[in-house]
């Protein structure tokens, strides 16, 4: 048999096997960790997530909404609206970016960037503010015009925090528990 007719290994064949072209970048990897993290919470209405990253893109905290540590989230209320505010979520629920901050594994946030689903109230711009960090990178501004909104630009701005608007290449990503095994498959990324 001809050299040139015997079959040749497979990485001769299609040249240089070349890494993934699809896989997750930073800023989807950690607003990804952020929405996963938020299908933690038990809050009907709004599941929000946060992720803490540091300056070496290592995670240092993760955090979603929920009730506080040892109160009973069956006791507390869930509803949005009732006739009075004791009877509401509001005064009791932690938002995602307080136990991001809380739940940190490094002695302190200072120069970190925050993604979250959501861009932050007015009482946690005063913790993201306080904690150090310096850029919030969030999805959705859908809040925009209410008063805790607008007094939350303005404490970040005066603060000098970088906020950004993360705008996703794709819409979704799929996180599929078969695909390990079906090499090949591990691309779980679609749209
Ligand atoms: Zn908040």
């Amino acid at each position: 048999m001809d050299e040139s007719q015997q079959p040749k290994p497979s990485h001769q064949n299609s040249g240089t096997t070349r890494k993934r072209e699809d896989y997750l970048e930073w800023p989807e990897y950690f607003m990804a960790v952020a929405f996963l993290s938020a299908q933690r919470s038990k809050d009907p209405s709004s599941q929000v997530g946060a992720c803490i990253v540091n300056q070496e893109n290592k995670i240092v905290g993760i955090g979603y909404n929920g009730m506080p540590n040892g109160c009973d989230d069956d006791l507390l209320p869930w509803s949005r609206s009732a006739d009075h505010w004791l009877d509401t979520k509001y005064p009791y629920v932690c938002h995602a970016e307080l136990n991001a901050i809380m739940n940190k594994n490094s002695a302190d946030v200072k120069g970190c960037t925050m993604h979250v689903a959501l861009f932050p109230c007015n009482e946690c711009a005063k913790l993201i503010i306080q904690a150090g960090i310096k850029e919030v990178v969030y999805l959705s501004d859908k809040y925009h015009d209410t008063p805790e909104m607008v007094a939350s630009r303005r404490l970040l701005g005066m603060a000098g925090i970088q906020c950004r608007q993360f705008e996703p290449k794709r819409t979704k990503i799929v996180i599929d528990f078969n695909s390990i095994n079906h090499p090949g498959m591990l691309n779980g990324a679609t749209n």
